[in-house]
């Protein structure tokens, strides 16, 4: 172990045009790590705190000043000292000292996590990818490193058609994905490039050019209102580029934001108002008339009822790639929040039976990794994702990797979403230099 010798934050824009931090940290031996922290939309009311300023007459009250405060005010506590990385990590809490990380924001805690995972791994001269493995294997990091051995080959989730609060349009399901389910990711990767081509064309035959704009994940978001539309349009472009029985699809509704608590009604649909019951009958009805294999937060993120009732009356899906069996995945997320108490609530209610992990609902590494290990356990799938508000970090895609888990990483298209799919196309080839 080395020590920290530095600390520097800046405020720097997400792909929103939001301010957001860039976090580098340095070590005596040299070794450098940096985050640039991604931030939500759809976010989950039980997220760890992301601190805004709130002054609205500086990037309409979203500026993160404070936040770079926080990290300048505790550097005394961290410079000097030599850290693991939960050491590191556990500091980071105890600095914070409350439930949900609202003093120093979750946004400041995360950039300081992640930029000393990547100062650790350069100084233990480890690819990170290795030593993101030995963390969650709970491994020696000083053993040397064995070289590459088998990679598994992890299955991105691309999220194609967009609606919810990432659009302008009036779809109210978040998220229409597609996964190959065959081949390298290389051949993934250029399955989801093909049909994404394939898709603005027809939208632009079907709908005309001006409807080709894409939404804040790079899917495109046409002025369609029923999953059914959107669902269509990508069969075909599924079957048009000749993939046609060889990529599934999934949806993350994000129910959160159709749900009504005080009448505890989803409008799934513009105008179409359903209670939980008749909720899961719609799902179940798509699931039967489309290969769709994964529905993520089909329910609001306190209904653990709802979310039991979907698990125990799912319809059963043919081959899914992810269970190696006919169940559905139904996962959580504003339902989790990659928070291992609300996993142990959700395991005891029988609610979800996949996790997405995203690093910035928590705020550090380990908690991370302790959400990933405890959804193993409990036999759940793990899918990594990025944020709506993205940044051209591609750490996560470093992350999956480790973990085995699935990803899910937006369109094949802008900066943010192509560099997740770059540097794992980079990581597969095994031609990293760095
Ligand atoms: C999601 O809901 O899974 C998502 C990626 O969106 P956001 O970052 O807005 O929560
Ligand atoms: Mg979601």
């Amino acid at each position: 172990m080395t020590k920290i010798i530095e600390i520097e934050s800046i405020q720097i824009l997400d792909s929103r045009a939001n301010p957001t931090l860039l976090v580098e940290l340095l070590l005596e031996d040299g070794s450098k790590g940096s985050f640039q922290v991604p931030s939500g939309a759809s976010t989950g009311i039980h997220e760890a705190h992301e601190l805004r300023d709130k002054d609205k007459t500086c990037y309409g009250g979203k500026s993160v000043y404070k936040a770079l405060q926080n990290i300048e005010s505790i550097k005394g506590e961290l410079i000097g000292k030599e850290f693991t990385q939960q050491e590191f990590d556990k500091k980071l809490i105890e600095l914070d000292g409350t439930p949900n990380k609202e003093k120093l924001g979750a946004n400041a805690i995360l950039g300081l996590s992640i930029a000393f995972a990547r100062a650790s791994a350069a100084q233990y001269m480890l690819p990170l990818v290795e030593y993101l493995k030995r963390l969650a294997k709970g491994e020696d990091m000083t053993k040397p490193s064995e070289g590459s051995s088998e990679e598994v080959q992890i299955h991105p989730f691309a999220n194609i058609i967009n609606g919810g609060l990432h659009s302008g349009n009036d779809l109210n399901i978040q998220e229409f994905m597609v996964l190959p389910t065959f081949g390298t990711f290389e051949e993934k990767t250029r399955a989801i490039a093909e049909i994404y081509h394939t898709l603005k064309a027809l939208i632009e035959k079907e709908y005309g050019k001006s409807q080709t704009a894409v939404g804040d994940e790079g899917g495109f978001a046409p002025e369609i209102a029923k999953a059914r539309q959107a669902l269509d349009l990508i069969m075909k472009a599924i079957q048009e580029t000749g993939y046609e029985g060889r990529v599934k699809l999934a949806m993350d509704t994000a129910a959160s934001d159709f749900y009504s608590s005080e009448t505890k009604k989803y409008e799934v649909e513009a105008g179409l108002f359903l209670d939980y019951k008749e909720l899961t009958a719609y799902y179940n009805d798509l699931v039967n008339s489309y290969p769709i294999i994964s529905i993520e937060d089909p329910f609001a993120e306190d209904d653990f009822e709802a979310f039991a009732y979907f698990m125990k009356n799912a319809a059963k899906v043919e081959n899914n790639p992810l269970t190696g069996n006919d169940t559905l995945l139904i996962v959580g997320d504003d339902l989790l929040v990659t928070n291992p108490k609300r996993i142990e609530m959700a395991k005891k209610a029988g609610a979800c039976n996949a996790l997405l992990l995203k690093i910035n609902q928590i705020g550090t590494l380990t908690e991370s990794i302790e959400a990933h290990l405890m959804a193993k356990k409990a036999s759940w799938h793990t899918i990594v994702s990025h944020r709506s508000g993205e940044t051209t970090d591609a750490f996560i895609s470093d992350l999956a990797l480790a973990l085995g888990s699935s990803i899910k990483l937006g369109a094949p298209a802008r900066g943010e979403r192509a560099v997740k799919y770059n540097r794992l196309l980079q990581l597969y080839a095994k031609k990293c230099l760095q």
